[in-house]
């Protein structure tokens, strides 16, 4: 028996160890399960001025949301969500698919974007993006705007993240032999555009595609596919059946 440290995004917060039977190579043989995590929780601590920053922001977030109730109307609704569809969509998935550096490195497994000078903007200018997105939503619709726009939105991302990150840690099904928690769920895909295939996001952390199987939905692959009709993504990364074939359990 040998102790296996899980993904970053699980640690996070958390001191967790799964007991697994590991191979040479890290591939678990067996699927470890939950009944067997041993977790002791850290307190809430700010260590930096990073973790202050996100606890304003994030504190800031949900107060602003206290106000939705009282700004709410359909125009609000369809005014900022289709504004916020393809901005919440791109960030969420790019995000996600960084992974923890125990698994993938660090900043510098990235040369490939690094060299384009679209993605180096987007570093550069990436505190820019919502202050001017906030701006814009005040030009065209006033404080209701930001509640549903910015605020909202946040905590409905916030959230989503979440509950992929614990649901598909406890519920659902594995089908790649990944050796940790992650599973794939359903309901969880549905209401997060294809993020609760999150078995097939740990086993093949470059694809573009979470939902594999063509019943799988995933909405987010859909409008990639889009995209790339229309010219506008290229190179979409999807697993080959060799990869599919040494993951199988
Ligand atoms: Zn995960």
């Amino acid at each position: 028996m040998k102790l296996i440290s899980l993904p970053k995004e699980i640690m996070q917060g958390s001191k967790i160890r799964a007991i697994g039977v590991a191979e040479k190579n890290h591939n678990i043989s067996k699927i470890v399960p939950v009944a067997d995590v041993k977790q002791t929780r850290r307190v809430f601590q700010l260590r930096n001025t990073l973790d202050i920053c996100h606890t304003i922001i994030i504190f800031s977030v949900y107060s602003l949301c206290l106000f939705a109730p009282f700004t709410f109307n359909w125009g609000v609704l369809c005014g900022t969500s289709s504004l916020c569809r393809y901005w919440t969509l791109r960030l969420y998935r790019n995000s996600s698919t960084s992974g923890g550096s125990d698994m993938c490195g660090n900043h510098n497994n990235v040369k490939d974007l690094e060299m384009q000078a679209y993605y180096r903007f987007l570093r550069r200018t990436q505190y820019v993006h919502p202050n001017a997105f906030v701006a814009l939503l005040y030009a065209l619709g006033g404080f209701p705007y930001i509640i549903w726009g910015m605020a909202v939105r946040l905590f409905l991302v916030f959230h989503g993240t979440f509950l992929v990150n614990l649901v598909c840690h406890v519920w659902g099904r594995q089908v790649w032999k990944t050796g940790d928690l992650s599973r794939n769920n359903g309901y969880i895909a549905l209401i997060t555009f294809g993020e609760g295939w999150h078995n097939n996001h740990h086993a093949f952390q470059s694809s573009a595609r979470y939902g594999l199987e063509w019943w799988q939905i995933d909405m987010t692959w859909y409008i990639e596919k889009l995209l790339e009709c229309i010219g506008l993504a290229t190179d979409l990364k999807v697993p080959s059946d060799l990869q599919k074939q040494k993951m199988l359990l």
